[in-house]
């Protein structure tokens, strides 16, 4: 971590190469640019869950917080 110069964190680094991937369905292939995840969180993690609109598959990622 030597190179953080110019505000990009990184947790937006992680957050956008994260979202890149996550794009593809692992199902049927289907990209979702638009990233459909919906998040929920009851304080302790936050579940993620994303719906394909090509083969009906849900994701679910959950991020625990720490504390
Ligand atoms: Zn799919």
């Amino acid at each position: 971590m030597s190179r953080s110069k110019g505000g990009s964190s990184v947790i937006d680094r992680l957050n956008s190469r994260y979202a890149d991937e996550e794009a593809i369905c692992p199902e049927c292939g289907y990209v979702d640019d638009e990233g459909n995840w919906r998040a929920s969180t009851n304080g302790r993690r936050i579940d993620y869950r994303h719906l394909c609109p090509s083969c009906g598959k849900v994701r679910i990622r959950t991020v625990t917080l720490r504390d």
